[in-house]
């Protein structure tokens, strides 16, 4: 015979907390409260396989289920000393749903099920309190309507308003009990008319209704998409719980409330909580009367008049806090609590462990170190890594007065207040002139990249979180309201318009990327707070991770902040971006415009100089940490102007034809420019732009390593290479100029080359290229890109259908592809250490940032990850979870 039902209540439980599988969340842990002895109304959960069983076998239940639930109910009875449905003393229950994990959707609970037009007599004569049976009755009535008969609250709420008005009465408590008599008749009469049956009067009926109603909510369609978004498969099931009903209506000795064992937004160690005297189990959190607080010293900080519980019920009160310190010091962790106090007698309905913010997580797992409660490792293991995200970028100050104006998505996290420009040049000569400036677009595009990167912020009116300005808003750490479709935006005029009003470039707006708000001009913001319980623990991380964490940056501001944050180094310094610059441009476009060798080399020499200074500056904030540059990789015509007049603009600079120019535009025209002529494919044509970059490269180290006194040894990083043949010929152009600038300076010149593993080829050749290479970066996005045969700026009008297909897990570009992708960097690996052993590996692109990617670079033993700035305190701690072996699914 299977066991369905497991009893609980009387200082032992069937169940236990690591049952919850099988128990669901609540269950499981009143089942360990019952253990605890702590005082538990006695109950029983119906296990989560009865509702894979029901849902397996047509939605009905296993034959001898009823038979488990009566025993059940009747050792409640005898606990209680109540019947079921008996008239003179009628046993009363709760019955609620219960999920592995808490679930929103999930049916809400019934409360004081078991009355009827008979037992609510008895329980008024039980009680000696008419007012309070009738209350409860009509309570049971307007719930058991809403939640399982699918009669909404409203109905009920109409008749209870109109009979307050007849009488001119104010406050629910205004009423007598024959007034809740009159109204329980009300009722009765309602879900009559609506469903053209009677209330059941039949207890049973009743239990068995509420049974059905919570099995069947596991399959609503609230659930099943909750249930998607997080991964939770359907075959987990939910419990329902049946609980003997505690009173916390039972006169002014009676109350209910919630408590967190400590403060779930500080993670302070405090006594937080409310509570209701003479209320029921909604009427804390239903807002209709202000609840008390628990302790004096908050009721005193709040300036609250009405007494706090320690003052009201203080030996409740004390009561209460043995069982918080029992519950904690159990649990270990900080728990929410729910309780019920009936006659001066304390009863717990729940606890669990309570959501909290990032943090007062980080808090909450410091002090529990500190205490001796946990060790540092779970510690560690606590701590979501990308919540830290919320902890890392400026915030508003929770205080300050905001006027929306508008809602986007909340694409990528940190609030920015500054003038409003509606290009991409212009915000870089605003921020250049020590502005803020937020970029407003109608979507951005890759030519906004030197835009967004000097803005504060990005807004724009269209594209969803994936979008381009959320992808790169988010690796660069700009706070990014993205779709804001309510604002109008006219690039012509300069204007932006909402609600009716319109704005001028150069007002002054606030976004706030964590919610999706755009308000009008400038909020108080927070700065973020590294040091404390934030610094504690991410040194605790430091000491365990084996995996070093690099940065990918090329601006000396990105590079300070991630140092800030804690990185070992760049992983990838992306030349190009360099080349955007106002007073760059030009040359590089001259470069690439050149019909001549020579006139390229003039080009060339221009560039040199701003080149080395810009390695010098990295070189330099890095100070002697490895700094990894990556030459230059996009295709040339990336750099060249678009429109006629841009065009014409350029010929007039540069003093060439503006003919001529288009025709050459036309003739770096690509059809598919992520597979052209790009890369290394660059080097081997034009060879003089890798030998200049290389020469700026070690010029600048030459230079701070004198500065430092230690010697920087850059690392030159070769894109794109799929043979060993390639990366041989660039590498002994790169060598050539190591040794001129040897014999020019008489002194040593030390540096690494190696290449980006980036195309499937250069994976299984990785054991050829490892005979010129001395590292390996893995250049996963590409390697995503070109493993898949996907383009990813391509890939949003079908990857959605791909993930609810059940195709894709999760974005491939979000977390790596474990199965294929890194297949490809696995053997890549083994492949290149079998011809060099001591080869450095390691992995840029978006991947280095995300824990569960980071999770497979520890299986595989590289020996770093490198991320945007942003992301260097979240890739430190999944390092170090990933070296404790805690896998963690992606978060994507
Ligand atoms: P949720 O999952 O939404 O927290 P619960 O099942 O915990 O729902 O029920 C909500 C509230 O109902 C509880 O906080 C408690 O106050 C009240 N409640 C539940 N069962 C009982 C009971 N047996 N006696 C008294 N109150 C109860
Ligand atoms: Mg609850
Ligand atoms: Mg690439």
């Amino acid at each position: 015979m299977t066991k369905w039902v497991y009893s609980f209540g009387d200082g032992t439980a069937d169940g236990q907390a690591d049952m919850r599988n099988l128990l669901g969340g609540k269950g499981a842990n009143l089942a360990e409260m019952s253990n605890l002895g702590l005082p538990v109304p006695s109950g029983f959960t119906i296990s989560t396989e009865v509702c894979t069983a029901y849902y397996d076998n047509d939605e009905k239940y296993p034959e001898d289920l009823a038979d488990q639930v009566s025993a059940a109910v009747d050792k409640i009875e005898d606990s209680v000393g109540g019947r079921f449905g008996d008239k003179e003393q009628p046993l009363l229950v709760s019955v609620r749903s219960g999920a592995r994990a808490s679930m929103p959707g999930m049916m809400d609970t019934v409360l004081n099920l078991g009355l009827n037009d008979d037992t609510v007599a008895g329980l008024a004569v039980q009680s000696g309190d008419k007012r309070f049976a009738y209350d409860s009755y009509r309570r049971f009535i307007q719930m058991y309507s809403d939640v399982v008969l699918g009669v909404e609250h409203h109905h009920f709420e109409e008749l209870l308003e109109i009979l307050k008005e007849e009488n001119g009465y104010i406050l629910d408590t205004d009423l007598s009990a024959d007034d809740w008599e009159n109204l329980v008749g009300q009722y009765k009469a309602k879900v009559q008319e609506e469903l053209g049956r009677p209330f059941p009067q039949d207890v049973n009926d009743q239990l068995w209704g509420a049974i059905t109603a919570v099995f069947g909510s596991w399959m609503n369609q609230r659930a099943i998409k909750y249930r998607r978004l997080h991964d939770i498969p359907a075959e987990w099931g939910t419990a329902v719980n049946v609980q003997a009903m505690v009173f916390g209506n039972m006169g002014d000795d009676s109350a209910t409330g919630v408590a967190f064992t400590r403060n779930p937004s500080t993670g302070e160690k405090r006594f937080y909580g409310e509570f209701l005297v003479n209320a029921q189990g909604e009427d804390v959190v239903a807002g209709i009367r202000t609840p008390q607080n628990l302790t004096k010293e908050a009721r005193e900080e709040a300036g609250d008049d009405a007494p706090s519980m320690e003052e009201l019920f203080p030996s409740v009160f004390t009561q209460l806090v043995e069982v918080y310190h029992k519950l904690e010091d159990h649990y270990r962790d900080m728990q929410d609590i729910e309780f019920t106090v009936q006659q001066g007698k304390l009863w717990m309905l729940q606890t669990r462990s309570g959501k909290r913010t990032a943090k007062a997580a980080l808090k909450i797992a410091v002090d529990m170190v500190e205490e001796g409660m946990i060790t540092r490792e779970e510690a560690i293991e606590r701590i979501e890594p990308s919540s830290l995200d919320q902890l890392l970028h400026p915030t508003l100050d929770p205080d300050a007065e905001r006027n929306i104006i508008a809602r986007g998505l909340p694409a990528s996290p940190g609030a920015a207040s500054g003038e409003i420009v509606f290009n991409s040049d212009e915000a870089e000569k605003l921020a250049a002139e020590g502005k803020s400036v937020i970029l407003v677009r109608i979507e951005t595009s890759p030519e906004d990249i030197h835009g967004m990167h000097a803005a504060k912020g990005i807004l724009t009116s269209r594209g969803g979180m994936t979008s381009h300005a959320a992808v790169v808003a988010r690796g660069m750490g700009r706070a990014c309201v993205s779709g804001a479709g309510s604002i109008n935006i006219d690039y012509r005029e300069e204007t932006m318009s909402v609600l009716g009003q319109t704005f001028n470039k150069g007002d002054i707006i606030t976004i706030d990327g964590g919610t999706g708000e755009v308000m009008l001009g400038s909020v108080d913001m927070i700065l973020p707070e590294l040091s404390g319980t934030f610094g504690t623990l991410m040194a605790w991380a430091d000491e365990i991770r084996r995996l070093r964490v690099r940065t990918n940056a090329e601006t000396p501001l990105d590079a300070e902040t991630a140092r800030k944050f804690g990185a070992e180094g760049i992983g990838l310094c992306r030349t190009e971006h360099m080349f955007f610059d106002a007073d760059r441009i030009v040359a590089v476009r001259q470069m690439i415009l050149a019909d001549t060798l020579d006139e390229r080399e003039e080009a060339l020499a221009k560039l040199l100089p701003v080149q080395k200074a810009d390695f010098v500056e990295l070189f330099r904030i890095m100070s002697g940490l490895p700094v990894t540059v990556r030459l230059l990789d996009p295709p040339l015509h990336e750099f060249l102007p678009k429109t006629d007049e841009e065009i014409d603009d350029l010929a007039k600079a540069l003093g060439a034809d503006a003919k001529k120019l288009r025709h050459r535009a036309l003739q770096l025209h690509e059809f598919n420019p992520m597979l052209g002529h790009r890369g290394c494919r660059l080097g081997i044509s034009y060879p003089e732009i890798y030998e200049m970059q290389a020469r700026a490269i070690l010029e600048a180290a030459a230079e701070v390593s004198k500065e430092l006194g230690e010697t920087v040894i850059p690392e030159i990083m070769i894109p794109l290479v799929a043979t060993e043949k390639e990366l041989e010929i660039l590498k002994g152009k790169i060598e050539a100029v190591a040794a001129t600038i040897e014999e020019e300076s008489g002194a040593s010149v030390e540096y690494l080359i190696g290449t980006m593993i980036e195309l499937p080829r250069a994976a299984l050749q990785a054991g050829q290229i490892a005979n010129q290479a001395e590292f390996f970066s893995f250049g996963t996005n590409d390697l995503t890109q070109t493993t898949y045969g996907i383009s990813r700026d391509d890939s949003g009008s079908f990857l959605e259908d791909y993930i609810t297909q059940g195709i894709y897990d999760t974005d491939p570009f979000v977390s790596l592809d474990r199965d294929g992708v890194g297949e490809l960097v696995k053997l890549a690996a083994e492949r290149g250490r079998v011809t060099r052993e001591d080869i450095k590996l390691g992995i840029c692109g978006e991947h280095g940032g995300d824990p569960s990617s980071i999770d497979f670079c520890e299986t595989i033993g590289l020996d770093y990850v490198s991320c945007s700035p942003y992301r260097v305190p979240i890739a430190r701690l999944a390092a170090a979870q990933a070296a404790l072996g805690m896998t963690r699914v992606s978060e994507a």
